[in-house]
């Protein structure tokens, strides 16, 4: 039962404090006012299969533009065909003649263009010697086929032709995930459309920040989103807006999305260091067997970042967050923007996380009150103390469980009890709630497979680095 926080603005946020993206909307806020100047990173760019599929195309490409150049003086669509009908027939009578066949199969042939400018489907099937006038069978043939007519510029379309001259097949990409195909059959044409399935790999950035943590992170090859991701993971922790300085470094190893060699999109980040002003954090995303993914530090002991879910051991919660309830002293409606834990007068209360004393003095209603900042995302707010712990003063730091105060009635109270409140950005949320998570450490049950998992991402942070550095050296 307390005073309640005047400032207080009557929003909740949805984000779950683990979840990247909410958070990594505000923090973007405060990576926009760094100091812009040049940054040093270095990328690694990691292993991974180097499949050539990319390199494949290219050749398969040149035989196609080297096929069409021989053909190039004809004109007629129909002469091509004509000579490369010629050319197999030559071939075929100059091996070893069997015994002779009634029909023979020639070689189908491939053929491709790119869409310029001007180009319509008819142009097109008219560059690799197909009737102008086919054109609309193929796309009468299925409804979804008109899919075809949709052309962009620089869009490449593979032909299929049979020997006689007639479309077997029409493929074309229209960007790293997708194609579309028209496949003949008995009746006309199939319609296809292909939606390839990235296969995932993990992928490794190093990067040293010079003066700002998005120009480095960039520099590094992270991208964007990658680096509000890091930024939240690390939030609890670090203060991106005002802790980062030069020499400041950061290992993550997160998920790519591979089609044919290329990437094309990122999953989450898999584990991560950030060394601040000489000291190392880690992080290691786990889903658990419920199927909950959280950020744990590589020990997996309790999450560093974890806030105490309790600031007072063997209290009794007196009075929960509300948005409306009647105040015991003022008699008002009021909304009450903590959770109170009732207990015996002196009774220590410990710093819900590592931070730093915002304040620790009187502050009216609430009486003897400690403020801790936790990064630059959390702050902790404890009424009504009695008293202050030694050494806990305003512009200190504290670590997390580390006694700030005992249980007093200063202030606007009825009885010996802790008003406690937790905020993110700014905003009260309940800390009893499930939209703060509170991070409880890995579980027994759950930790030997979180260090099969955490073990090897931090092996490999170091052997990537190592690599990295030695390959800078040289
Ligand atoms: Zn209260």
């Amino acid at each position: 039962m307390t005073t309640e926080s005047s400032k207080a603005p009557p929003l909740y946020p949805k984000t779950h404090l683990l979840a990247a993206s909410g958070i990594a909307a505000l923090l973007s806020l405060a990576l926009l006012v760094f100091p812009s100047s040049d940054v040093e990173a270095k990328k690694t760019t990691l292993s991974l299969e180097l499949e050539s599929p990319a390199e494949q195309l290219t050749q398969e490409q040149d035989a196609a533009d080297a096929v069409q150049a021989t053909n190039e003086p004809a004109t007629s669509p129909f002469a091509q065909i004509d000579n490369s009908a010629e050319d197999t027939q030559e071939t075929a009578q100059a091996e070893p003649a069997p015994v002779p066949v009634v029909e023979e199969k020639k070689p189908a042939s491939h053929r491709e263009v790119i869409v310029t400018k001007g180009d319509t489907l008819s142009t097109l099937f008219e560059k690799v010697g197909l009737p102008a006038t086919s054109v609309h069978d193929v796309l009468a043939s299925d409804k979804q086929a008109k899919q075809f007519s949709q052309l962009k510029h620089g869009q490449k379309l593979e032909f299929e032709l049979s020997p006689d001259g007639q479309l077997t097949n029409l493929h074309s990409k229209l960007n790293d995930l997708e194609s579309i195909s028209l496949t003949k059959n008995d009746k006309g044409y199939t319609f296809n459309r292909i939606t390839a399935k990235p296969t995932v790999r993990s992928a490794y950035v190093h990067g040293v920040i010079n003066s700002s943590l998005s120009q480095s992170a960039a520099r590094a090859g992270l991208s964007h989103s990658l680096t509000m991701d890091m930024a939240s993971v690390f939030g609890y922790d670090v203060d991106f807006a005002q802790d980062i300085r030069q020499g400041d470094e950061f290992d993550v190893i997160y998920e790519q999305k591979v089609v044919n060699g290329k990437a094309v999109g990122t999953g989450p980040i898999l584990s991560a260091r950030f060394t601040n002003r000489g000291k190392t954090y880690t992080a290691v995303r786990y889903t658990n067997k419920q199927g909950n993914s959280s950020y744990y530090t590589a020990d997996g002991n309790s999450m560093r970042k974890a806030f105490i879910r309790t600031p007072v051991d063997f209290a009794r919660i007196s009075s929960k967050f509300s948005m409306g309830r009647k105040h015991p002293i003022l008699n008002k409606i009021r909304a009450h923007k903590g959770v109170d834990y009732a207990a015996p007068r002196g009774t220590p209360i410990k710093a819900a996380g590592d931070g730093k004393v915002l304040l620790a003095g009187r502050r009216g209603g609430y009486g003897n009150t400690v403020i801790l900042q936790h990064g630059n995302t959390y702050t902790t707010l404890y009424g009504h103390m009695q008293g202050f712990a030694k050494g806990v003063k305003t512009g200190g730091t504290v670590k997390q469980g580390q006694v700030i105060g005992y249980i007093g009635t200063t202030g606007l109270s009825t009885g010996p009890h802790l008003h406690y409140e937790f905020q993110v950005n700014g905003v009260h949320v309940d800390p009893l709630g499930q939209k703060v998570a509170m991070a409880d450490p890995i579980s027994k049950a759950e930790r030997a497979r979180f260090l099969a998992q955490s073990q090897p991402l931090m092996a490999r942070m170091d052997q990537e680095k190592a690599t990295q550095l030695a390959s800078a050296k040289r």
